[in-house]
């Protein structure tokens, strides 16, 4: 493998922008609550013949339960969209990005597929709504408060140092971002750590206690991440895969950096750095 060309690091977004992820989801949302009431209605109404030969009051009974539940599932969808729109938690619709994390991601896979839509798709927009929720809710924090999480596979395929257990053995070659992301650990005083999967991921929060997680990697392992740690906040960043997936990706250093920024008490911020100041990472081809 030879390294062929030196490129800086680009900074990762998927083909939607921003506006269209934040879109997406607000489609998806009224979409999978629509499908919710209908198929709850459409159990008042199935049995309704069969429970009136009980006792005639029981239909009611029941239509009451089911309409409780759809105003409830409308409740909390309207939340849900305000809370979007809006940009940041409102008093009346507390807890929402538990509800978008616990019900409505794995619900609205499943009619983003039925819509032809990719997983991938709906969990980066996802993601960028859990960013915009995390970020409008979340107090600002210490160096010490703040992990930042990081997949394997940033790492150079080719470098044989052990990283798994001190990121700090990295020798800085530049050949990696890990160079960099260890530069900006230092620069901030933040705990790094990088995960070979999702169980050393899940051993390292707990371990460390942070109270806010900065998360690189793919659509799939972010959207399954900020899930596992919930209610623990998690910011997260989206890699690039300029080789394919798991194989020597990227970050862009600066939008962690920015990130952090956002996150850090001001008192903590050093002063800031030129964008262009990280070390300039060489692509390699496979
Ligand atoms: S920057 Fe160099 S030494 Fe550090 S992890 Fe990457 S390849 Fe290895």
């Amino acid at each position: 493998m030879s390294s062929l060309d030196q490129v800086p690091v680009v900074a990762e977004d998927t083909d939607l922008s921003g506006k269209a992820k934040k879109r997406l989801f607000v489609g998806l949302v009224l979409g999978t609550s629509s499908i919710v009431c209908l198929f709850l209605a459409a159990l008042w109404v199935v049995p309704y013949l069969g429970l009136s030969t009980i006792h005639p009051a029981i239909p009611w009974v029941f239509g009451m339960l089911v309409l409780a539940i759809i105003l409830l599932v409308l409740w909390v969808s309207f939340g849900l969209v305000i809370n979007i729109l809006v940009g940041k938690e409102l008093p009346l619709f507390k807890r929402m990005r538990g509800v978008t994390v616990r019900l409505y991601l794995p619900l609205m896979t499943l009619v983003g597929r039925a819509l032809g839509l990719s997983k991938d798709m709906v969990r980066s927009s996802f993601i960028k709504v859990n960013n915009e929720l995390v970020a409008s809710t979340v107090r600002k924090y210490t160096p010490n408060e703040i992990l930042l999480l990081m997949p394997h596979c940033l790492q150079n395929a080719d470098c044989g140092i052990k990283l798994t257990y001190d990121v700090h053995k990295c020798a800085g070659c530049g050949k990696c971002p890990i160079a960099g992301l260890v530069e900006i650990s230092e620069k901030y005083g933040i705990d790094l750590a990088i995960a070979t999967g999702g169980t050393i991921a899940r051993s390292i929060v707990i371990k460390k206690r942070p109270k806010l997680i900065l998360a690189v990697a793919c659509e799939r392992d972010l959207a399954s991440g900020i899930r596992d740690v919930y209610p623990l906040p998690a910011f997260g960043i989206l890699n690039t895969r300029p080789y394919g997936p798991c194989f020597n990706t990227q970050v862009s250093l600066e939008q962690l950096e920015e990130s952090i920024r956002t996150f850090l008490q001001p008192r903590y911020l050093p002063e800031e750095k030129p964008a262009d100041a990280y070390p300039v990472v060489r692509l390699h081809r496979r």
